[in-house]
C-alpha cells in the first residue's frame, strides 16, 4: 500500500494573505467550527471580511430532535458561533441535510453567493471521498466541496447560468484561490496560535449537538480535538499550531 502522505510537501506553505474579502461556503453549521476557525478568527483580527454560507440548516444532524426545531435551533447556535471569531454574515442556502445533491442548482446557488460577496479568497471543507484515505466522508461534504470549487469558476462566466445576471448578480472573476479545509492533501497553513481559544469557544457554540456527540465535558473535549489538530499540523509548519488548506489557485 503506498503511503498518501509521500507526494505531499514536507514543509506547509504560508497561505497567502494579500486579499481582503474571503467566503466560506460549507454543507453544515459546525463544519467551519471543526475545519478552521482559528484561521479565520486570525482573519477577522487582521481587518479582514469573512462571510459564511451553509448548504443546509444542519436539521438532520440530531436523532431526538425532529428537523423543523433542529434546523433553527442550529441556525442559531451557527450565527454564535461565527460571532465568536468575528462573523457577522451567515447565509444558509436551504438545500436538504443528508441529501443535498452534486448539481448545477447546487452550483448556481453558490455561484451566486459569490457574485454576492465577490471575495477572492474562497475556503470550504474536504471534498474528498475520504479523510486522510481512513474514514468515509459524507456525501454532503463531498457535494458542497466539489461544487464550490466549480463554483468558483461560474461566478466569472456571464454565460453559465445568465438568469442570475438578469437577477442583478454580475460576474466576479476575482477568485484567486479556493482553500479546502480537512483536505488530506494540504499544501498551506495559517497559524491557528493567535485564534485557538476563540475556536474552542466557536465549537462549544454548537452546545446541543456536541451534548449529543460526546459523554466528555465539552469544553475538554472542544479543546483536545482542535488543539491536537493544530499540533499535529504544525509539525509541517515549523513546529507552530496551524490549520491547514489545500490550495487550488485560479
Ligand atoms: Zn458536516
Amino acid at each position: 500500500m503506498t503511503d498518501p502522505r509521500k507526494d505531499q510537501p514536507d514543509q506547509l506553505k504560508p497561505l497567502p494573505d494579500d486579499w481582503t474579502r474571503a467566503l466560506a461556503v460549507v454543507a453544515h453549521p459546525d463544519d467551519l467550527e471543526y475545519g478552521c476557525s482559528a484561521a479565520v478568527a486570525a482573519w477577522t483580527d487582521a481587518g479582514r471580511e469573512v462571510a459564511y454560507v451553509l448548504a443546509t440548516r444542519g436539521e438532520a444532524g440530531i436523532d431526538t430532535l425532529e428537523p423543523a426545531r433542529c434546523g433553527p435551533l442550529r441556525e442559531r447556535e451557527q450565527r454564535a458561533s461565527a460571532a465568536v471569531v468575528g462573523v457577522s454574515v451567515v447565509e444558509f442556502l436551504d438545500h436538504a441535510d443528508g441529501v443535498i445533491e452534486y448539481g448545477t442548482a447546487l452550483r448556481r446557488d453558490i455561484a451566486a453567493a459569490i457574485r454576492r460577496h465577490r471575495p477572492e479568497l474562497v475556503v470550504t471543507l474536504n471534498h474528498r471521498d475520504t479523510w486522510g484515505g481512513v474514514a468515509w466522508n459524507t456525501p454532503d461534504h463531498v457535494a458542497v466541496g466539489r461544487a464550490t470549487l466549480d463554483a468558483a469558476g461560474d461566478a466569472g462566466n456571464r454565460w453559465i447560468f445568465p438568469e442570475l445576471v438578469e437577477q442583478g448578480l454580475e460576474p466576479w472573476d476575482g477568485v484567486r484561490w479556493v482553500a479546502v479545509a480537512g483536505s488530506s492533501s494540504p499544501t498551506h497553513a495559517v497559524d491557528a496560535t493567535p485564534g485557538l481559544d476563540r475556536a474552542v469557544a466557536s465549537l462549544l457554540e454548537h452546545r446541543t449537538y456536541l451534548e449529543v456527540l460526546t459523554e466528555e465535558d465539552p469544553e475538554t473535549y472542544a479543546r483536545d480535538f482542535l488543539t491536537g489538530f493544530a499540533r499535529t499540523t504544525g509539525e509541517r509548519f515549523g513546529g507552530r499550531p496551524a490549520v491547514a488548506f489545500e490550495v487550488f489557485p485560479r
